[in-house]
């Protein structure tokens, strides 16, 4: 109980990371030194202003010198990696949606893995929503971190490969037909990410879901006139959701799909 609210904390403050890594990656700036400020008026922040989300909430949403809005993008990004932290220990701790691989002597490691990944397809998420663009310096080193760990787990490492071929190359073809029209190549890296942090089989259903919440996101944006056909969706955001989704409810959505037809 105590541990689970301290893991959400945590959270909070990582996601509190990650709004600088995004924010100073936009603009160009180094991530650890210099202080963060009010994207206005510059006033340094003070470190009372600096706490996740509580912050936000008695500034009430206004930087404090110029009281121009503070976006609301903070602390949604605090909140919600907060939130997943809790989700992915709980589902440890509660043993609940356990992948086969996943047994008690190697929980420590799978939590690490998974929290990690919250915190690299948090940055994919929110930097592909705002600037749609897939920075290769997040997904590369994932990449990395992803095979490393699933090795670690005792992933079946042909499944990884073969995850990583088959997303990463339906990107690619799409990239080479449309000569970088449909999808860029940012798209091509994380559909490699994907199969690498989820295998054959779990990233081709994460695939399939991402472009469900596409079509479904593209619909609601055209029925409501806020897009036509040709704007551009952020499909990385897509992909990130859609790879946390499986992550956390693969199996047990496995085992409904497969339900269906038994
Ligand atoms: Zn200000």
């Amino acid at each position: 109980m105590y541990l689970g609210a301290f893991i959400f904390l945590i959270g909070l403050c990582v996601g509190s990371f990650l709004n600088v890594v995004i924010f100073r990656t936009r603009n160009e700036r180094s991530i650890v030194r210099g202080r963060s400020r009010c994207t206005v008026c510059q006033i340094e922040l003070r470190p009372a202003e600096l706490v996740p989300v509580l912050s936000f909430l008695f500034l009430r949403g206004r930087c404090r010198m110029c009281a121009s809005k503070i976006s609301v993008q903070y602390p949604l990004v605090e909140f919600v990696t907060g939130s997943l932290f809790l989700l992915f220990f709980l589902r440890y701790t509660q043993g609940f949606a356990l992948q086969d691989y996943i047994n008690s002597s190697n929980i420590g490691i799978a939590f690490l893995r998974d929290i990690v990944f919250v915190a690299f397809l948090m940055i994919v998420f929110v930097y592909d929503l705002r600037y749609v663009e897939i920075l290769d310096r997040f997904t590369v080193p994932a990449m990395g971190f992803a095979l490393v760990m699933n090795l670690l787990l005792g992933v079946d490492a042909e499944s990884l490969l073969l995850g990583a071929s088959v997303l990463g190359g339906f990107f690619l073809v799409q990239y080479t037909i449309s000569k970088g029209r449909w999808v860029g190549g940012g798209d091509i890296r994380m559909g490699l990410l994907m199969g690498l942090m989820l295998g054959l089989r779990d990233g081709l259903m994460a695939l399939f879901i991402a472009y469900l919440i596409g079509a479904l996101f593209g619909l609601v944006l055209i029925v409501s006139k806020r897009a036509n056909w040709k704007t551009a969706i952020p499909f990385g955001t897509f992909l990130s959701i859609a790879t946390l989704i499986v992550l956390l409810f693969g199996k047990p959505m496995l085992y409904w799909y497969l339900g269906l037809f038994m």
